[in-house]
C-alpha cells in the first residue's frame, strides 16, 4: 500500500489527464499521476531544426515512426511493441497509441473547434444517436476558460457551425496561404464558406510559452511551447503548485474494489522492474484515452461488478465512434511557376471549410445526417520524400518537373461525424494478453450508410471545388466504401464510456462520474455522447476542466 499522500489518482498524462491534474492541483488538491509511457521533455528532445535531407528516406515514416522520422512520438504509434490488440471477423480498426508523458498531445494536429448547440443535441434534431446530458450554454464558459489557458488562434466568424468566443480570448490567426485563398474563392462561387482554422498554437507569447515563428514542423513537438502539448504547459504548471507527483512507466492493470463494491485501490505494473504495485485510492480519474480507460474498466471484474467496473448498463466499450475521413486532391495549373518562398506557417492549414449544410438538412435537401469539414493541404512545405509524388522520370528532367509541380498540389481532407452503431464496439479478447499479462482489446467495426452517403457527398463537393480552381480529372470518383479510411484511422475514437442522463443507457453522468461507483471518473473522449465532425480534443480538455472543478467541490464539501 502507498506511503504517498494524495487526494486523487489520475491515470494518463494526455489531454484529459493533464487538464484534470492541472485543475485539481490549482484548486489545492494533491494528485498522483500514473503514466504508462516513459518520461519525455520536449524542451530537450525535440528535433525542431533538423532537415528531412539529414534523415533516412528523406524523413518519411517507417515502422517505428509512422508519421515521419522526426515525429515527436518517442514510444508508440499504430503498433505498440508488446501491447497487441485484435479485431473481430470482417472488422478493420487501427488504434493509435502514444506511450510517453503527454500522450498524443505531443504531436496532435492541434485543430481545436468548439462543438455548437446542435452538436450537443443531435438526437433531438434527427432521432439518431444520443443527446448529451447538458446544453451548449452549460459548457460555453468552460470553453472560454480552456481556450484562454490552452491558447487558441483563430477568429470569430458568426457561422452557425462555429460558436463565437468572447472578445479577447482567441489569438490572431496567421495569414492565409495563396493556395488557400484560391480554395476560398472557388468555394465562395459554390456558396461554401471558408474560415481561419482554430488551432492550439500561440501567435502571441503566453505564460512561459513563446509565439510560433512559422518555420518548423509541429508534429516533431514544439520545444518553445507555442504548439500546445501538456508536457510544455499543463504538466509543468501543475508541478509548479508542488501538489503533483508523476510516476512514469506505470501501466495500470485494474481498479480494485472493497467487499461492498466501492473502489479502494488501483493496481499497476512498474514496466522497468516488472513489479506489481497496489495503491490506496480515494478517488480515481481514468484518462488513459477512450479505449484504454474502457479496457481498464472491463478488466476490473469482481463479484460485485461481474461485467467489469461501472458496467451495469452494459455500455462500457459500446458506442465507439471515430471521425470519417477521406482525402481528395489535385494539381492546380495556375499555381505552377510562382516564386518560391517560405510558406510553412504554423505547419497545418490556415484556412479550412467548416460545415455549411444545416439549412439544407432542415429542408431535407441532403440524404445524410450531421456534417463534415474540409482541412486544406497546400503550400511550399519543407521538401521531403513526398516531393516526387507520382511524377515520372530520372535525373535533371525529373528535377525540373518536380520544381515546376512543387507547391501546386491542393488536397481536401474530409473529417465528418459518425453515428454510433451496434457493429462498432470493443470488448476484451479472452485469449490474448499483453506483455504485462493484461487481457487486450478486440475491436469490431462497421461504417453505416450514413457515413458512406456523407463521404459520397464530400467527394463530389471536393471535386467541384478543385474543378472550379482549374483542376481536371480523367478518372471517375472512387466509391465511398473504397475511399473512406479505416475505423480508428482519424484517431478521434470516442464514446466507449459515454455520458448520459440515466444509468441504463450510459456509463457516467454529465460530470464523468460513473453511475455505479461514485469515486471513479472518466475524463477522456470515452465520455462523448456523440462525435461531431469537429476534432475532439478541445472538448476533452474542456470537460476535464469543468468536471474536475465539480469533483473538487465534492471533495471540499466532504461528499466524496
Ligand atoms: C497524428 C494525430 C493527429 C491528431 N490531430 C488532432 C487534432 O488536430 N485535433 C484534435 O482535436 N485531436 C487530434 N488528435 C487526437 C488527440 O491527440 C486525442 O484526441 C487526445 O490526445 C486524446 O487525449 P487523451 O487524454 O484521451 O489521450 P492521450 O493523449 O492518448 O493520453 C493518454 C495517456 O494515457 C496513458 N495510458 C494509456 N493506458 C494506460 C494505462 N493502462 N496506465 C497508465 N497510463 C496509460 C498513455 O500512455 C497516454 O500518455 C490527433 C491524434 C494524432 C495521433
Ligand atoms: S511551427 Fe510554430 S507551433 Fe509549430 S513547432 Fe514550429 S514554432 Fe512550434
Amino acid at each position: 500500500m502507498s506511503e504517498l499522500n494524495y487526494d486523487v489518482i489520475v491515470v494518463g498524462s494526455g489531454a484529459g489527464g493533464a487538464m484534470a491534474a492541472y485543475t485539481l492541483t490549482k484548486l489545492g488538491h494533491k494528485v498522483l499521476m500514473l503514466e504508462a509511457g516513459r518520461d519525455y521533455d520536449p524542451k530537450t528532445e525535440t528535433p525542431m531544426f533538423n532537415t528531412n535531407g539529414d534523415a533516412p528516406l528523406m524523413g518519411s515514416g517507417n515502422v517505428d515512426k509512422d508519421f515521419g522520422f522526426y515525429d515527436a512520438t518517442v514510444d508508440g504509434g499504430w503498433t505498440v511493441p508488446d501491447e497487441p490488440y485484435t479485431t473481430g471477423p470482417d472488422s478493420e480498426f487501427l488504434w493509435w497509441r502514444a506511450r510517453m508523458l503527454g500522450g498524443r498531445t505531443n504531436h496532435w494536429g492541434r485543430y481545436s473547434l468548439r462543438f455548437s448547440k446542435h452538436d450537443f443535441k443531435g438526437f433531438t434534431r434527427d432521432g439518431l444517436g444520443a443527446d448529451w446530458p447538458f446544453e451548449y450554454d452549460d459548457i460555453s464558459p468552460w470553453y472560454d476558460k480552456t481556450e484562454e489557458l490552452v491558447g487558441i488562434c483563430g477568429t470569430n466568424t458568426g457561422l452557425d457551425d462555429m460558436p463565437d468566443s468572447p472578445e479577447g480570448i482567441l489569438q490572431p490567426p496567421p495569414k492565409p496561404r495563396i493556395p488557400e485563398l484560391l480554395v476560398s474563392a472557388a468555394a465562395k462561387k459554390l456558396g461554401i464558406p471558408t474560415a481561419p482554422m482554430h488551432r492550439a498554437v500561440l501567435t502571441r507569447p503566453k505564460d512561459d510559452r513563446q509565439a510560433c515563428f512559422y518555420a518548423t514542423s509541429c508534429i516533431r513537438g514544439c520545444s518553445i511551447g507555442a504548439a500546445f502539448q501538456t508536457t510544455t504547459s499543463l504538466l509543468p504548471m501543475a508541478k509548479a503548485t508542488g501538489r503533483l507527483t508523476i510516476i512514469t512507466d506505470a501501466m495500470v492493470k485494474a481498479v480494485n474494489v472493497d467487499d461492498k463494491g466501492k473502489v479502494n485501490a488501483i493496481t499497476y505494473i512498474d514496466k522497468k522492474t516488472k513489479q506489481t504495485h497496489k495503491l490506496d485510492a480515494k478517488v480515481i480519474i481514468l484518462a488513459a484515452s477512450a479505449c484504454e480507460s474502457a479496457r481498464i474498466l472491463l478488466n476490473s471484474k469482481s463479484e460485485r461488478h461481474p461485467q467489469g467496473l461501472a458496467n451495469s448498463s452494459g455500455h462500457v466499450g459500446k458506442n465507439i465512434m471515430d471521425s470519417t475521413g477521406v482525402s481528395f486532391g489535385a494539381h492546380i495549373p495556375s499555381l505552377e511557376g510562382r516564386p518560391k518562398y517560405n510558406e510553412d506557417g504554423h505547419t497545418a492549414n490556415h484556412l479550412f471549410i467548416p460545415w455549411w449544410g444545416h439549412k439544407k438538412q432542415e429542408n431535407k435537401e441532403l440524404d445524410f445526417p450531421r456534417g463534415y469539414h474540409f482541412e486544406i493541404g497546400s503550400g511550399f512545405r519543407a521538401p521531403g520524400s513526398w516531393v516526387g509524388g507520382d511524377l515520372d522520370g530520372y535525373g535533371k528532367p525529373l528535377k525540373d518537373i518536380a520544381k515546376q509541380a512543387y507547391g501546386t498540389y491542393v488536397g481536401l481532407a474530409l473529417r465528418g461525424e459518425m453515428l454510433p452503431n451496434a457493429g462498432s464496439y470493443m470488448e476484451i479478447d479472452e485469449e490474448v494478453k499483453d506483455k504485462w499479462g493484461i487481457p487486450v482489446v478486440k475491436f469490431h467495426w462497421k461504417w453505416s450508410e450514413h457515413e458512406l452517403k456523407q463521404v459520397e457527398h464530400g467527394l463530389k463537393t471536393a471535386k467541384k471545388i478543385l474543378e472550379t480552381m482549374g483542376a481536371s480529372f480523367t478518372k471517375p470518383l472512387p466509391k465511398a466504401q473504397d475511399a473512406i479510411l479505416k475505423g480508428g484511422q482519424i484517431i478521434h475514437e470516442v464514446g466507449s464510456t459515454r455520458m448520459g442522463a440515466n444509468p441504463k443507457e450510459s456509463v457516467t453522468n454529465q460530470w464523468g462520474q460513473t453511475w455505479d461507483c461514485d469515486n471513479v471518473f472518466v475524463m477522456d473522449g470515452g465520455v462523448f455522447a456523440s462525435n461531431p465532425h469537429k476534432n475532439c480534443t478541445l472538448t476533452i480538455m474542456t470537460l476535464a476542466m469543468r468536471n474536475s472543478t465539480w469533483l473538487s467541490k465534492q471533495l471540499v464539501n466532504g461528499v466524496l
